[in-house]
């Protein structure tokens, strides 16, 4: 039976392995997928390992996908640009490293959400691996408008200049979470880690146009305080991050094993293990 993981540090909480047995069971692929917690300082030789016992590809998740960048010897272009890598595929002479966050981020809010991103204002609000990993997959989506926005400006700032190249037909700026004020959105983006602390980014009032998504990468049972912050301050609509799970889950699946799944029935079993 091919195998596949989950590697990081913590990974008991990782929702994958549940994710990926129930798209074998839906697509017949006979595969197993479990969950690797690799030491700090050990993830090249967990990679190796379980490359040697037959593993065939993995996902990689925090704190290691900037090793998994470097690990890898090719990559896609969507790796390239985000400069991590969470999916890993192990050929018999090279590893092959792809970024599936950003491009289930998008299926999410295209498909899932019913979004129309071609000529959208978005704004997406941080600056670090997330966020780097969606701005390609979201630019190539035809926005009008796309803000990074972040708590340190600068890191914004660099973002900004780093993907400029990519753009065509998007105004692409940066700013601080203050310089906001007087902006209107479509989507706002919340790709800070503020809410594992629970905290909300300071933004200024106003930032919602007429029906607008306010969508949190994070998710937890019930609304997260960012998506509650969002309603209170006019946002029409409110989600969270469990769909992106599914989605870039589905985008890994697919790279390995040829067949895309239907990721809404799992989608759905796990929204309601997620509110019991
Ligand atoms: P990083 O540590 O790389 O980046 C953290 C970012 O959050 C930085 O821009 C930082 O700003 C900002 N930040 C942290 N605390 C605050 C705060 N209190 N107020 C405002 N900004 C803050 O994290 P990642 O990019 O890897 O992850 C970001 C989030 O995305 C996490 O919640 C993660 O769980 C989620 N995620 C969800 C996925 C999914 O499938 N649903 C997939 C990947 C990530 P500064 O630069 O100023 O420090």
């Amino acid at each position: 039976m091919d195998r596949y993981a989950v590697i990081g540090n913590p990974v008991a909480h990782s929702k994958s392995p549940l994710i990926h047995a129930d798209f074998a069971q839906q697509t017949e692929q006979q595969l197993s997928y479990e969950a690797l917690l690799a030491p700090i300082d050990g993830f090249a030789a967990t990679v190796a390992d379980f490359r040697a016992a037959g593993g065939r590809g993995a996902n990689v998740t925090l704190p290691f996908k900037l090793e998994a960048f470097a690990l890898a010897e090719r990559h896609s272009a969507r790796a390239l640009a985000a400069g991590a890598v969470n999916t890993l595929v192990f050929h018999d002479d090279h590893i092959f490293g792809d970024n599936t966050d950003g491009a289930g981020l998008v299926h999410d809010l295209s498909i899932n959400l019913g979004l129309r991103l071609d000529g959208s204002r978005i704004l997406l609000l941080g600056a670090g691996g997330a966020a780097r990993g969606a701005l390609l997959p979201l630019l190539k989506q035809g926005p009008a408008r796309l803000c990074v926005a972040n708590r340190s400006p600068e890191k914004a700032d660099e973002l900004a200049k780093l993907f400029r190249p990519h753009v065509i037909g998007t105004q692409l700026f940066a700013s601080s979470f203050a310089d906001l004020a007087g902006e209107q959105f479509d989507v706002v983006i919340n790709a800070t880690s503020a809410s594992i602390a629970g905290e909300v980014p300071a933004l200024p009032d106003g930032l919602y146009g007429s029906d607008a998504l306010a969508y949190d990468m994070m998710y937890t049972r019930g609304d997260t305080a960012f998506m509650t912050t969002a309603r209170d301050r006019g946002a029409s609509r409110v989600a969270d991050g469990l769909g992106m799970l599914v989605e870039q889950a589905a985008e890994s699946f697919a790279l390995w094993r040829g067949v895309r799944p239907d990721s809404a029935p799992v989608l759905e079993r796990l929204r309601r293990q997620l509110s019991t």
